[in-house]
C-alpha cells in the first residue's frame, strides 16, 4: 500500500523506544496502530505473542482521551496495569477484586486525565452505571481484547461480550478496536457482526510458528514414550496437559518418583496454590507442570521448550493455543501428542454425556477435527492453519512428523475396493468398527446377529491389521470416497466419488508414514 506508515513520524518511533522499549515495530503492529489513530474500527488477529497489546497501549499514550480496553482476564489486570505503570504508562483497572476506597481513586484519576488506559471486564463494562460514567468522559479508543469470546462457536465464550456494542451509545466518536489470537473463520465473522464493528479494517498475521515441530504419537498415554521425552530435555520448561484433574495430580506424582521435578496445576486448586506454582514455574524452579487447560492462560514464560497432550485436546483451537505456549523466546519448541482409539473412544463418551444437543454437536464436531489431525498422513502444520483460516502452500514444512519422518507411496487400490464394498454391503448403515469387523472376519456377536459372516465381504481383509484399516478409513474419508454421518454413531456411506472410484475400477495411489508398515510386514506372507 502506498502512502507515509506511521513509524515515519519519529514522533511514534519514539514512544515506542520510551515506554515500550522496543526499536522497531513487529509485522503489522504499525499498521494496526495506523488505522486506530486514523479513528477506524479496527480488527486484528494475531497470533499469540504476536504483540497485539501494543496496538492499543501505543495509541493510549498518542490519543488526546481515554483509552478503554475491555479484557476478561481480571486475575491478570493488576499484573498487566504494574507493569505498564513500570513503564511510565499511566494504567489503571476496575474490576470486582477492588475495594471501595481503591476504586474511588481510580475513577478520580480517570476524571483528571491522570490515567490514559483504563482496564475492565466485560460484565462491569456493561452496567448501566459504568456507560453513564464513560459518558461523561473523553474516550479515544475503545480496546476489545480476546474478542472470540463474543461467539458461541469460540472456546471461551462471555456473555458480557454480546452487550460490549452498547458502549459504543456513551461514546460515539470512538473507534474499537477487537483483538485476538484465536479465530476461525465462523468466529471472525461473529467478532465484526456481533461487536457491531463499523467497516473495520481487518488486519490478520500469519499464525504460522517456524520454530515448533509437531508429532503426534499413536499410542496413549505412554509413559516411557513420555519419560524418555522428559529426558531429553531435563532441566528445560515443560508442560504436560492431561484431560482431568486427578490426571493432573497422579501425573505429576508419577513423575516426582521417577526422580523429575513436575506440580499439578488445575482450576480446583485454590488460587494461592495455583499462583505459587505458576510463580515456581516462570523462575525455573519446577521445571515440569502437569496441568489441565487452566493453565497457561496469559502466561508468558518464553522458554517452554516441550508441550506435551498426554490426553486428546478439545479442539484444534486449544491444540493451536496449548502448543503455542512452547517457543515463545523464537527457539526451538517441540510438542508431541499422544493420541489412540481407545482415548478417541473416551473423548466421544464424555460429548456423548453434555446434556444440551446443540453444544453436544459444537463439541462433536471439534472432536473430529481433532481426530483428523491425528489421523491425518499429510502435514500437520498445514491442516492446522487451514482450520484457523489460513492458507498455506502444499509444501513440505520440514518440522512435523508427516513431513520429516519417511513416507512412502502404496497401491491401495484393491483394499480400498474392499473396505468401499464391505460399506455398501452391510448397507451403510454401520460405523468403521463393525465394517472393519466384517473384513477381519470377525465371529462377535454382534457380527453374527446381523448375519453379516454370511457376506460375500465377511473376512475379506483378514490380513489386514485393525490400524491399518482404521487409518485408511480416515484416509478415504479425507479422499472424499467415505462420509461418515454427525450423529451420536456415526454410519459410514460410499460417496458419488466412491461409487465413481468401484466402477471405472481407477488405480489409487496413497502415501503413508513408512514405520506404520513394518508391524504388517512382518507378518509376512502366509
Ligand atoms: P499478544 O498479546 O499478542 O500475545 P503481547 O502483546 O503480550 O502479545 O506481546 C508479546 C511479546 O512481544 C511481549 O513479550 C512483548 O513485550 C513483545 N513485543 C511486543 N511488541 C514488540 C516490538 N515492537 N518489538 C519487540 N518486542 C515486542
Ligand atoms: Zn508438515
Amino acid at each position: 500500500a502506498a502512502g507515509v506508515g506511521i513509524g515515519e513520524n519519529g514522533w511514534v518511533l519514539e514512544l515506542l523506544k520510551t515506554h515500550f522499549g522496543y526499536d522497531a515495530f513487529l509485522p503489522l503492529q504499525e499498521d494496526i496502530v495506523g488505522s486506530v489513530m486514523a479513528g477506524r474500527d479496527t480488527f486484528a488477529l494475531m497470533p499469540t505473542g504476536g504483540g497485539k497489546s501494543l496496538c492499543y497501549q501505543l495509541p493510549a499514550m498518542a490519543l488526546p482521551g481515554l483509552t478503554l480496553v475491555v479484557s476478561p482476564l481480571i486475575a491478570l489486570m493488576k499484573d498487566q496495569v504494574d507493569a505498564l505503570e513500570a513503564n511510565g504508562v499511566p494504567a489503571g483497572f476496575i474490576n470486582s477484586t477492588q475495594t471501595n476506597a481503591e476504586l474511588s481513586q481510580v475513577v478520580r484519576q480517570v476524571r483528571s486525565g491522570e490515567i490514559k488506559l483504563l482496564y475492565v471486564a466485560p460484565e462491569r463494562a456493561i452496567e448501566a452505571r459504568f456507560a453513564d460514567f464513560l459518558g461523561t468522559l473523553n474516550v479515544s479508543l475503545v480496546a476489545i481484547d480476546e474478542a472470540h469470546c463474543v461467539s458461541e462457536w469460540g472456546h471461551d465464550f462471555r456473555p458480557a461480550y454480546r452487550e460490549l456494542r452498547n458502549l459504543r451509545r456513551s461514546c460515539p466518536d470512538a473507534p474499537v478496536i477487537g483483538l485476538t489470537a484465536t479465530a476461525t473463520r465462523q468466529v471472525r465473522a461473529d467478532i465484526l457482526s456481533q461487536l457491531g464493528l463499523r467497516e473495520p479494517r481487518t488486519f490478520i498475521s500469519s499464525f504460522n510458528r517456524p520454530n515448533l515441530s509437531y508429532s503426534i504419537v499413536p499410542k496413549e498415554r505412554d509413559l516411557s514414550g513420555l519419560l524418555s521425552l522428559l529426558e531429553k530435555y531435563r532441566g528445560e520448561s515443560a508442560i504436560i496437559y492431561c484431560g482431568s484433574r486427578k490426571d493432573t495430580e497422579e501425573m505429576a506424582q508419577t513423575l516426582t518418583d521417577r526422580g523429575f521435578k513436575a506440580e499439578p496445576y488445575h482450576a480446583g486448586l485454590n488460587a494461592d496454590v495455583r499462583r505459587a506454582t505458576q510463580e515456581r514455574f516462570i523462575r525455573d524452579r519446577t521445571p515440569i507442570v502437569v496441568a489441565t487447560i487452566a493453565f497457561g492462560m496469559g502466561i508468558d514464560k518464553p522458554d517452554v521448550r516441550l508441550v506435551v497432550h498426554y490426553d486428546l485436546p478439545k479442539s484444534i483451537e486449544s491444540y493451536y493455543q496449548e502448543t503455542g505456549r512452547a517457543g515463545r523466546d523464537g527457539e526451538p519448541g517441540e510438542c508431541v501428542l499422544f493420541y489412540s482409539y481407545a482415548g478417541k473412544s473416551k473423548q466421544e463418551y464424555f460429548v456423548n454425556q453434555i446434556e444440551d444437543a446443540e453444544e453436544r454437536e459444537r463439541a462433536r464436531q471439534r472432536l473430529n477435527q481433532v481426530i483428523s489431525l491425528c489421523t491425518l498422513n499429510s502435514c500437520r502444520r498445514r491442516f492446522v492453519l487451514q482450520y484457523l483460516g489460513e492458507e498455506w502452500p502444499d509444501e513440505n514444512c520440514g518440522a512435523c512428523d508427516n513431513c520429516v519422518g519417511p513416507r512412502e507411496q502404496y497401491e491401495a487400490t484393491e483394499i480400498t475396493q474392499k473396505v468401499l464394498s464391505a460399506v455398501i454391503r452391510t448397507g451403510e448403515r454401520f460405523g468403521a468398527a463393525h465394517v472393519i469387523d466384517v473384513l477381519r472376519g470377525s465371529k462377535g456377536e454382534r457380527i453374527l446377529k446381523q448375519g453379516h459372516d454370511q457376506l460375500s465381504v465377511h473376512g475379506i481383509a483378514a490380513d489386514s491389521p485393525r490400524d491399518e484399516l482404521r487409518d485408511l478409513v480416515e484416509e478415504l474419508k479425507r479422499e472424499g470416497m467415505l462420509a461418515t454421518s454427525d450423529a451420536e454413531f456415526p454410519t459410514l456411506s460410499v460417496t458419488q466419488k466412491g461409487r465413481q472410484f468401484l466402477r471405472n475400477r481407477e488405480t489409487l495411489i496413497l502415501s503413508r508414514p513408512v514405520e506404520r508398515k513394518a508391524p504388517s510386514e512382518s507378518r509376512g506372507e502366509r
